[in-house]
């Protein structure tokens, strides 16, 4: 048998969400963070004649001028790729390694975990204050080899964010030799709240992702972008596929981008089904941290209960995530997906909550 190297034989696999309901009950997923309605309709016209027979525009150019556009960025610096997990896999292999280690909050998006394994980096983590990050800890953790910081603003599975400021004090901090990726694919649903960061790209040791896979409706089509410093981008061209992201996905994002009113939309009609199940939620004592972004976190008073929960949902064909891959095991992530759905888990909650004592 031939083996992998050690440190891929020795990865588990990333764990993405389990969901075969029982028999008789349809799939309600509230497991993934996609949007709970369809993409602009502009999508769809924009898609309807696309040539398939040829490779896509390896520079993304409608795509990447449109991104730059709106946000006020320079399009050289901007890159697309298949998903911004595609770009946080990039970054890894090209910024951490055995001699680089990899730093992120201790209930981080998991994913990070997974790339730091890929580039054969050590994965440390900094203390979060409760479910918030802490830049005090973050600072207080790097170490003499670390080389990359993620951080995700909002983060997942915790829906907190810190503000720009926050994020300017630690990019401030942090030596000049550690590349800090601010990962905002929750990013367009904290718009509203604060400053942005781009900015801190022209510094050239920082990069901000995006991605099109949550406000923007088109998790299918997997695209994501990042705005990068030059030297950075031009390694990272090196060793992404280079014909990354496919013709439709392209047009598609594009048509999305630039129907904002349709994007903002949808986080407003998010906000007030996610506020409605929150207050729902705690008025039977599962208690919820303010959420910037398509999701609540749910806490419960031990992992048992959690779980106890998440089986309740499950028999009843309504799948949420557990988080015990973020290091909270006693809580559960819900997507809020269309009202009725998320009625339904938390009715479901409600029922549970009522039987089982906490
Ligand atoms: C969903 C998510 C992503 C991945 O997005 P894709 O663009 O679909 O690859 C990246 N980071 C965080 C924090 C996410 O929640």
């Amino acid at each position: 048998m031939i083996s992998a190297r050690a440190h891929i034989a020795g990865m588990a696999p990333y764990a993405l969400a389990q969901m075969d309901p029982p028999d008789g009950h349809p799939l309600i997923s509230l497991a993934q963070n996609e949007s709970l309605r369809p993409p602009s309709p502009a999508v769809r016209d924009a898609t309807a004649a696309i040539d398939h027979a040829a490779y896509p525009d390896p520079d993304w150019t409608g795509l990447r001028n449109s991104i730059a556009d709106l946000h006020g960025l320079d399009p050289a610096t901007v890159l697309c790729g298949a998903g911004s997990l595609d770009l946080i896999g990039c970054l890894a292999r090209a910024y951490a390694g055995p001699d680089r280690a990899v730093l992120a909050p201790a209930h981080a998006y998991p994913f990070f975990r997974s790339a730091a394994q890929m580039a054969e980096a050590r994965f440390d983590t900094a203390p979060e204050d409760n479910t918030t990050v802490s830049v005090d800890a973050l600072l207080a953790s790097i170490r003499p080899d670390t080389g990359l910081v993620f951080l995700a603003n909002p983060g997942n599975p915790t829906g907190t964010r810190i503000s720009g400021s926050e994020i300017r004090i630690l990019r401030d901090a942090l030596p000049d030799n550690v590349l800090l990726v601010i990962d905002e694919a929750y990013g367009e649903f904290a718009d509203a709240v604060d400053d942005r960061l781009f900015d801190l790209v022209s510094h050239g040791d920082t990069v901000v992702l995006r991605t099109f896979s949550k406000a923007y409706g088109l998790a299918g089509l997997r695209v994501g972008w990042g705005s990068f410093p030059p030297d950075i981008a031009a390694e990272l061209r090196k060793i992404m596929n280079p014909n990354n992201v496919p013709t439709i996905a392209q047009v598609a994002a594009e048509a999305a981008l630039l129907d904002q009113p349709y994007m903002r939309d949808t986080c407003a009609l998010i906000s007030v089904i996610r506020a409605k199940a929150a207050r729902r939620l705690s008025a039977v004592g599962i208690e919820t941290q303010e959420s910037f972004a398509n999701f609540l976190l749910l806490e419960f008073k031990t992992s048992d209960t959690a779980q106890s929960a998440n089986m309740a949902l499950q028999s009843q064909g309504i799948f949420l995530r557990a988080q015990s891959g973020a290091g909270l095991p006693h809580c559960l992530r819900m997507t809020i997906g269309p009202a009725e759905h998320v009625d339904r888990a938390v009715a479901a909650l409600e029922h549970w909550a009522a039987e089982a004592p906490s």
